[in-house]
């Protein structure tokens, strides 16, 4: 459609003279600006593989002449969408230079919060940090202190200290653990005092969203619905949960251990060099061969190695010599204990990987979607570990689905009672902290009310981005939408359905950054979002007593 559009107006140049030249040749230069885009994102996936440690070389280089290359195409890049300027480019065009540009803008962001990092924590106790410089000063106390939790005689990063809350079995120990925070608490909240450094970031943050629209706005706003709204689910979700639990209360330290009963069943089916062949396995049965797709894994430990697990594109899909050559995804996560929930993150960035190489567009459009769309995405096979047809098939063994569904959906509840208690601090910035939070988690999470401790401060995206926790609480709610859609249309996948990748692909994943969370869920499911179908899942954790 593309040639014959240009080949009309080839055609209509010859009788309305030069000024319609514009087109044909605007097109050639978007074109051009498209070849440069690819090829300074290939450049640097190869920079972010060596520098991951994985490797030294790739392609033949190292580090030094990719990191050159990465500049050159960079300049190359942006000279190439200077000459397309903003005249005479068509709509579908100039959207395809708009994503280009908007991929290079979040590029860039990333790139530049390093020198905006350089407060130190104790910085938040000055007076004239405006506000990025205080989220900054907040940050690095995650770095300073989180990062180093002193427990039994050794060091242990946050990360690590969440999953061991999950898996330590002596009470005194986890209890142990929850006070490693005390000082990281601290440097956030102070005293608890009404101008401690928590609490005025969270007025500047309120003040900036006054104007700007907050992180919860923008949030609303990608998927559709009013901020108003937003609250009301949350406040729904909640209540789901606590309507589904039964009355006894548990102490903060003790939420996530005594809600992990599943991990705990199931550990001796899955060790850790069992994890990928089932994940394998579980994909292969969904349509999607990784093996085919030429994913490269990253999973062995090593010194200095990346403590989080992520997914990237390595090289990005195009045409070559006729033929669509995939985008290649990367894999880096480290596993040294097997279990359900080691195993529902392998596959959480797995999905992230057929995503990649499911994209299939014009170059200016090989890149993710919005973030909120892509993570939920993730989760789509992610929580199937969770479920008793998946552990039959790939376990051989099956938890009481209750007790296995509350594994997952216990830290869904803290994500959503942290989303619902900035939303609250961002409206009311004067509010007790330690209040706001002891009235969500006592009586939605049915947690013993410790209004002395801020353990609300333990995610560092409360002082990076404040507001943006309602991501993780609202990809909960599209996740379920995606699933049940999905099986009405296809019936189970669970347990294996060949025609789940291509129907995703088709539908969700081939667009690349083309199209927006709020578009993509709406031609999935016909109407707007709603949790229904995440309250019917809450629904199923039921525990009779
Ligand atoms: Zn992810």
């Amino acid at each position: 459609m593309r040639y014959a559009a240009l080949s009309l107006v080839g055609l209509l140049t010859g009788l309305v003279g030069t000024i319609a030249l514009a087109g044909p040749q605007q097109a050639g230069r978007v074109t051009d600006a498209e070849e440069a885009f690819l090829e300074f994102l290939d450049a640097n996936g190869a920079v972010a593989l060596i520098e991951s440690g994985k490797v030294d070389r790739f392609e033949d280089k190292g580090l030094a002449d990719w990191k050159r290359l990465s500049g050159e195409r960079r300049l190359a890049l942006r000279a190439a969408l200077s000459r397309v300027g903003t005249v005479g480019v068509s709509g579908a065009d100039a959207q395809a230079v708009a994503a280009m540009q908007k991929s290079l803008a979040s590029r860039e962001t990333d790139d530049s919060t390093a020198g905006v990092r350089e407060q130190a924590c104790k910085d938040a106790q000055r007076r004239d940090l405006d506000f990025a410089g205080m989220r900054a000063a907040l940050v690095s106390c995650y770095v300073e202190f989180g990062d180093r939790l002193q427990f039994e005689g050794a060091v242990v990063d946050r990360g690590s200290a969440l999953q061991l809350l999950h898996v330590l079995d002596e009470p005194a120990r986890r209890k142990a653990l929850f006070d490693a925070f005390v000082p990281l608490w601290a440097a956030l909240n102070g005293r608890n005092e009404a101008d401690s450094p928590y609490r005025r970031m969270i007025a500047m943050a309120a003040a900036d969203g006054a104007k700007g629209g907050s992180e919860i706005d923008a949030a609303a706003r990608a998927i559709g619905v009013e901020s108003a709204e937003i609250e009301r689910w949350l406040v729904q979700v909640l209540e789901a949960w606590r309507d589904a639990s039964g009355p006894q209360m548990v102490e903060p330290w003790d939420y996530r251990y005594r809600n992990s009963v599943a991990n705990r069943e199931v550990a001796a089916r899955i060790p850790a060099d069992g994890l990928l062949p089932a994940n394998e396995r579980f994909y292969r049965d969904l349509g999607a061969d990784l093996g085919r797709m030429g994913v490269v894994f990253d999973l062995a430990p090593r010194q200095d190695k990346s403590p989080f697990a992520y997914t990237e594109f390595l090289t990005r899909g195009r045409t070559v010599a006729g033929q669509w050559r995939m985008s290649v995804a990367r894999v880096v996560a480290t596993y040294p204990t097997g279990g359900i929930d080691s195993l529902n993150e392998l596959v959480h960035e797995n999905a992230h990987a057929v995503h990649v190489s499911a994209i299939r567009n014009r170059p200016a459009y090989m890149d993710w979607p919005d973030s909120v769309f892509t993570e939920a995405f993730a989760d789509v096979p992610s929580w199937s570990v969770f479920e008793p047809a998946w552990q039959r098939r790939y376990l051989g063994t099956v938890v009481r689905e209750a007790v296995s569904l509350r594994s997952l959906f216990s830290d869904v509840m803290l994500d959503v009672a942290w989303a619902l208690f900035e939303m609250r601090m961002l409206r009311e910035p004067s509010a007790d902290p330690n209040a706001v939070w002891t009235e969500i988690t006592s009586r939605y999470l049915h947690i013993v009310p410790h209004p002395e401790v801020p353990w609300w401060a333990m995610r560092v995206q409360l002082a990076d981005s404040p507001g943006y926790m309602v991501n993780y609480g609202l990809g909960a709610v599209l996740t379920a939408e995606m699933r049940a859609r999905t099986i009405e249309s296809l019936g189970p996948f669970d347990a294996g359905n060949p025609a789940w990748y291509g129907w995703l692909s088709d539908r969700l994943l081939h667009y690349g950054s083309q199209r927006d969370t709020r578009s993509l869920m709406q031609e999935l499911l016909g109407r707007p979002l709603s949790p229904a179908a995440l309250l019917r899942q809450i629904e199923r954790c039921r525990v009779p007593d």
